[in-house]
């Protein structure tokens, strides 16, 4: 028990700390994002290539610390029984113009008389818009996303979000989660890894089902109660 109180000592002592240099990372990015806007109005058009690269460079480095946030803050978590299906709809609403974008349309189906979720509400929001966010990615030929919320048994509810997209390998299957596993070009990779540790803290589990070239499922299994 003391090795155990000992490590979680740790574990805190390192969140706050990497909290912090988040936070100090952050406030001179504002800065430098306020004053490379305002000289790339001054400059010679011969370097405007130059202040795109910056300009994307910076936002890269603003995503990775916004996620690093996310798992590192130590929150005082809340838990609320709420209706999962109005999270998903709002996360859905926020999502829409992105993916109207690229020809991709968000289709919910919600079982009737859905139980009440115990769950804190903004870190499971963040789950999903991480998960949908994912899926119209990949969906590059546009189509249709579907997302269903049902119950599964006694005791839990799955959401699938259902893409039509890429899909992953078999090996590549086994990397999901892990930190700074992306295979995009602009990407941060630690979008699943903050799902997987927000929903392993709900006593959740995401099973994934994927076939290469015809899309892939996120089943994301939440316990009812506490
Ligand atoms: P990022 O989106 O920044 O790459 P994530 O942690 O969100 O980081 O995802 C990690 C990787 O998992 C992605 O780069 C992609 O290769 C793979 N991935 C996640 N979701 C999907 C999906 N729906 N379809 C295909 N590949 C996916
Ligand atoms: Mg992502």
């Amino acid at each position: 028990l003391e090795e155990q109180l000992r490590k979680s000592d740790t574990l805190n002592v390192v969140g706050e700390l990497a909290a912090g240099i988040a936070h100090e990372i952050r406030n001179p990015m504002t800065a430098l994002k306020g004053f490379i806007q305002l000289l790339e109005g001054s400059v010679k058009d011969d370097f405007s290539m130059y202040f795109n690269v910056i300009t994307s460079e910076l936002s890269r480095i603003e995503s990775i610390i916004t996620e690093f946030l996310i798992l590192a803050r130590p929150q005082a978590i809340k838990y609320l029984k709420i209706e999962i299906g109005k999270i998903m709809k709002e996360t859905i609403d926020l999502l829409n113009a992105q993916a109207i974008l690229v020809n991709v349309q968000m289709k919910l189906s919600l079982e009737k008389d859905l139980p009440l979720i115990y769950c804190e509400p903004n870190q499971l929001k963040q789950v999903f818009i991480n998960v949908l966010k994912n899926a119209i990615e990949v969906m590059t030929k546009g189509g249709q996303i579907d997302v269903q919320i049902k119950r599964k048994d006694e005791r839990h509810i799955v959401v699938s979000i259902i893409d039509r997209g890429t899909g992953i390998s078999e090996d590549k299957i086994k990397r999901l989660g892990q930190p700074f596993y992306t295979t995009k070009e602009r990407g941060t990779g630690l979008g699943l890894m903050v799902s997987y540790k927000i929903i392993e803290e709900h006593r959740g589990i995401v099973d994934v089902e994927s076939e290469e070239g015809k899309g892939t499922t996120f089943h994301i299994t939440l316990p009812i109660n506490q």
